[in-house]
């Protein structure tokens, strides 16, 4: 006589009894276990409004606790304006907290030029001087967030001036825009796109279809897909749907993770955000959920293994 569950898998011999049932229980819940392992997060902002010049409401030693307590090891650091990437740089607590800073330029001094700086040459004054002064915590890296909230001012003279300079000088580029905007911006670089390292922020927070974005990574080889707010990528139980599980399957080097701290109510949520990624990465094969969690983000800045 044998037992059987629904799932073939567990078929197994009536004679193994509680024990037999008790391995296997252990070995499928381990099996569905979350994601244990570091975190890069691709995509933190540390905004004025997050320690107003000094103390709160999130000052430094409170972010860090939170990227501490989530597994955090790494963080793509992006701020408006750039003081709270350059003070995070240099604070001795981020080292003390085990958080290697990977600084991008953002490109905002404040909330106005979110709808101008595609055409507005003192950003790209300010990303030379950024560039020029670098960080305690070398170089900058990257360039953005930035946003295009309408497609075609991925033309905009200022867009296309610094997607060059981001080829020439090997700097990534944070992206949120959609996937018009991907096209146009790849364009305009001088390999049209084949070595520019695009971070398209949320892989399309519009939602291109699962579909799309996968003729996208087809496409441009050093895309990267950075997974915050992206609509339709988790179901039932906040494990990931089946389009998109067979999408990171298929690209499994191209998918990051990311926080968005764009306000303050993302900082109280840090720690349930990255607990959700653990849930949907634990879904995934052992190696790809550690390449999406970790090793694409280190690899990518050459970061060693923390
Ligand atoms: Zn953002």
């Amino acid at each position: 006589m044998r037992l059987r569950t629904p799932d073939r898998r567990f078929v197994i011999p009536a004679k193994a009894g509680i024990q037999g049932f008790l391995s296997l229980f252990l070995a499928s819940s381990a099996f569905a276990a979350d994601y244990a392992g570091p975190l890069f997060d691709a995509h933190l902002h540390y905004n004025v409004e997050a320690f107003n010049g000094a103390e709160g409401p999130h000052p430094i030693p409170d972010v860090l606790g939170r990227m501490q307590r989530s597994g955090v090891r790494a963080i793509i650091s992006n701020s408006r304006p750039n003081d709270g990437t350059r003070s995070l740089a240099q604070s001795p607590l981020t080292a003390q907290a085990g958080v290697t800073v990977v600084p991008f330029v953002r490109l905002y001094r404040n909330r106005a030029d979110y709808t101008n700086w595609f055409r507005d040459d003192t950003i790209y004054d300010m990303v030379q001087a950024e560039l020029a002064r670098g960080t305690a915590a070398g170089p900058y890296r990257g360039i953005g967030e930035f946003h295009l909230y309408d497609s075609a001012n991925a033309k905009g003279p200022v867009a296309l001036k610094l997607m060059v300079l981001a080829e020439e000088k090997d700097l990534a580029v944070l992206a949120h825009v959609d996937d018009t905007a991907v096209d146009l911006l790849m364009a305009h670089t001088p390999s049209k796109g084949a070595k520019l390292r695009l971070i398209w922020a949320h892989t399309g927070i519009g939602g291109p279809p699962a579909a799309r974005v996968d003729q996208m990574m087809a496409r441009y080889p050093r895309l990267m897909g950075e997974l915050s707010y992206r609509p339709g990528l988790t179901c039932e139980g906040g494990k990931l749907c089946p389009e998109w599980r067979a999408l990171i399957l298929k690209y499994p080097g191209r998918f990051l993770v990311g926080s968005d701290t764009w306000v303050n109510q993302r900082w109280q949520a840090y720690e349930d955000t990255m607990k959700a990624y653990r849930t949907w990465l634990g879904d995934l094969p052992a190696d790809v959920a550690r390449r999406v969690a970790w090793d694409n983000g280190a690899s990518l800045f050459g970061l060693k293994q923390p």
